[in-house]
């Protein structure tokens, strides 16, 4: 009887993380939403609501999108980051160096890894068949 108690309270219980976390994203999608839109008129209200976006998806382990949403938000200061307004892109060197015009940070991307994907993918040549057990030479 205990036994069957306790697997009925942990099923439910993984019935309520997993509407937890559904509910989690749609209010980060609705925060991330709000946050871009509010961004033109009031940069306070937005990085308020990005502070909040952060702060939920810590709480429950949800990871936001790298390129969506990390690398278009300050680290430090949660402003929306959109080139020419509140970011300064510039490309040095095989890096992406983004300065963020409210508080002044700034932080470096490679911009290898992304031709290096973008390469493989479009210009991949077949090569010749060559046996597996052969090594380069040094
Ligand atoms: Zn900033």
């Amino acid at each position: 009887m205990a036994a069957r108690r306790q697997s009925r309270q942990a099923k439910r219980r993984g019935k309520d993380k997993l509407k937890r976390s559904r509910d989690a994203e749609a209010r980060i999608n609705f925060l991330w939403t709000a946050a871009r839109t509010v961004a033109d008129v009031s940069g306070p209200a937005s990085r308020h609501l990005v502070w909040l976006m952060k702060k939920i998806a810590v709480r429950l382990n949800h990871r936001l999108d790298r390129d969506a949403v990390k690398r278009r938000v300050c680290r430090r200061c949660n402003a929306v980051l959109r080139p020419g307004t509140t970011a300064t892109v510039r490309v040095r060197r095989g890096t992406i160096i983004v300065h963020c015009n409210v508080c002044g940070s700034f932080r470096r991307f490679p911009a290898q890894c992304r031709r290096r994907e973008a390469a493989g993918s479009t210009t991949e040549v077949p090569k010749p068949a060559a046996p597996s057990s052969a090594k380069p030479p040094r």
